[in-house]
């Protein structure tokens, strides 16, 4: 049974130091999801996109609103009758498949947002992405991304952005996948972990490339 969540107000704090910004915003949207966790990141990812336009439209000449404090100030979970099955319609928009929800972005939107909870992995279905940390990377469509579902805190370690206007994501629940589709399950964690270690070696070829320019410079110092 999903959960939708009812009259959410949260309050969005700028962690810039100084910065005064602190502000509180009214989700109008109906947020449904298959936990009240889902509901909750999905609430959150609202309230910080709300805030990101307010926020920057005062302070962007210093800077932008970045990673910023998001607490529930009220609202209530209800519990509502099941969401329909995939190839039923309505899988588009923040109702979601208990397996798998599709999302849609327009160039340099966020993705995925370091620190943010997760529980999903991601797979690019249309256009592409890229690392926050890594900007000539892409993810291009069937690449996937977001190795913190992976991980025991299930938190994001990097930003992910969207490449082009349209870029279309599905977010995949490995746990509830691996209950309808297998198959789909062993070859998401695969294709993560592979993405894992590409970025392992990147840091770790950037990492030789520092340890080298540092010995130049202490060869020549
Ligand atoms: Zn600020």
């Amino acid at each position: 049974m999903p959960y939708k969540l009812k009259n959410a107000v949260y309050s969005v704090r700028c962690r810039y130091p100084r910065c005064t910004f602190n502000s509180q915003f009214e989700i109008e949207q109906n947020i449904m999801g298959m936990t009240e966790q889902d509901v909750e990141i999905e609430a959150k990812r609202i309230a910080r996109d709300m805030a990101l336009t307010k926020h920057d439209a005062i302070h962007a000449t210093r800077h932008t609103l970045r990673s910023p404090d998001i607490r529930k100030v009220s609202g209530s979970y209800e519990l509502v009758g099941p969401v329909p099955r995939r190839g039923s319609g309505t899988t588009y928009g923040v109702a979601k498949q208990k397996d798998v929800y599709y999302k849609e972005y327009q160039r340099g939107e966020v993705i995925l947002k370091k620190g943010d909870d997760a529980t999903s992995v991601c797979e690019v279905v249309r256009g592409s992405a890229y690392p926050e940390r890594n900007r000539s990377h892409r993810y291009r469509v069937g690449d996937s991304f977001g190795a913190a579902a992976l991980l025991a805190r299930h938190q994001r370690t990097c930003d992910v952005i969207a490449g082009s206007d349209g870029t279309k994501v599905a977010f995949y629940n490995l746990i509830e996948l691996s209950k309808t589709n297998p198959k789909k399950a062993r070859e998401m964690f695969s294709a993560v972990m592979e993405d894992t270690f590409k970025v392992i070696q990147n840091l770790e070829k950037s990492i030789d490339r520092t340890k080298k320019e540092i010995e130049r410079e202490v060869v020549r110092g």
